[in-house]
């Protein structure tokens, strides 16, 4: 794989971190062990200036090139899952309950790598912001940083990212032109109805028909109020009522998932479910009332900046290993944030056949940390040569 000859160097050093930072799982916002390490590395590496203190554990690192020009931002998300791991590796999680099962510790590594070769190397004009970043699981720690004005106060003027993709070949990488990732909100509906006896329902007002009706008419949503060929997910998760068989309860509960790329869409779905809620509530006699919470927005590459980014990856991995039109997934990811106020793109890196991220058995490959820093490395060299 012709990734950065000095980079292939940093191999061992790389398993090194990343393998501690997966001891070290933290959740959200809250990442002591995990940013104090990041800023370590940070130091013996010497970047130029580090930053500390946004989004509560969140840094930004300065790399200066030489000579005048634009500031790049790369991201690498910090932070961990709440889920027990069972990878049964030498290195598991030491906080019980805890675990990187999506691959952030490989994230921040790949960016640690990048920033070694950097600032070694500086072959490159302007500078490199690279930002590491808590909370993407919850929270969104990328709109935190971005209230804070990390964009502004470092005047970052393009945003990079990579995820690890379990499922793709080992190296692969993966983007698309616009929208790579969906918006994620997800919508609670509370019925308050009237319970009694089963044996006499005519005096209860029944929760759990109306709560079946509604989650009956919002499929509806999807196959009848929307265009065929846009992209829209629309799924009830949960509906929870009753505790006997010869009770009616008075309340049920209903949520669900949806997910777009589309405002117009988003704003349709959010109309139909008030309707139907409204609606169900005086054909059922109950008082349904919707919670509709609007989540991360859809994750939306540059075509220019996906252009040039897969062309990167290209030198990097090779022509045959690289997709550069990879159909939407409608999962999220809170570095919408940041490709909503700055051009750039989201890149995924294939790690080989294994389990999903989310996993308690999925496990950051290492091999592919070499690859993701090359990828960082050189698509800062040649967004601003020298010479
Ligand atoms: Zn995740
Ligand atoms: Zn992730």
């Amino acid at each position: 794989m012709p990734i950065v000859n000095r980079i292939a160097d940093y191999a061992g050093e790389m398993r090194t971190w990343r393998q501690h930072l997966h001891t070290i799982p933290e959740l959200a916002l809250d990442l002591p062990k995990t940013s104090a390490y990041v800023k370590e590395q940070l130091q013996a590496i010497g970047v130029d200036e580090l930053h500390e203190g946004f989004a509560t554990c969140g840094m930004i690192a300065i790399i200066n090139g030489q000579g005048a020009g634009e500031t790049i931002g790369l991201r690498a998300d910090m932070d961990a899952l709440p889920i027990p791991e069972e990878t049964g590796v030498d290195y598991s999680s030491t906080h019980a309950g805890n675990m990187h099962a999506c691959g952030h510790d490989g994230h921040t590594t790949m960016l640690l790598g990048a920033a070694k070769y950097l600032t070694e190397t500086r072959n490159f004009k302007g500078r490199v912001a690279l930002i590491f970043q808590p909370a993407e699981e919850a929270i969104g720690g990328a709109e935190i940083m971005i209230n804070e004005g990390v964009l502004e106060t470092f005047d970052i003027s393009q945003v990079y990212a990579l995820h690890t993709a379990p499922g793709f070949p080992e190296g692969q990488i993966v983007t698309t032109p616009g929208p790579i990732m969906a918006a994620v909100d997800e919508f609670h509906i509370n019925i308050q109805g009237l319970g009694g006896h089963g044996a006499l329902p005519h005096e209860t007002q029944d929760p759990v028909v109306a709560a079946c009706g509604i989650a009956q008419a919002i499929q509806t949503i999807v196959s009848r109020n929307h265009f065929a060929l846009d992209d829209l997910v629309v799924s009830v998760t949960q509906i929870h009522t009753g505790s006997a068989d010869n009770v009616i309860p008075d309340t049920a509960y209903i949520n669900g998932t949806v997910r777009t790329f589309d405002k117009e869409v988003q704003a349709m779905v959010i109309r139909r479910l008030e309707e139907i809620v409204k609606g169900h509530s005086v054909s059922y006699n109950v008082d349904a009332v919707l919670n509709y919470e609007v989540g991360y927005p859809p994750t939306i590459n540059n075509h220019d900046k996906a252009a040039f980014a897969a062309d990167v990856a290209r030198e990097v991995v090779g022509d045959a290993m690289v997709i550069d039109d990879y159909e939407r997934q409608m999962g999220g990811e809170d570095f919408s944030f940041f490709l909503e106020k700055r051009p750039g793109c989201y890149l995924f890196v294939g790690q080989g056949e294994g389990p999903s991220v989310h996993h308690p058995k999925f496990n950051f490959n290492d091999e592919i940390s070499p690859v993701g820093a090359s990828f960082f490395a050189r698509l800062v060299e040649r967004l601003q040569p020298v010479g």
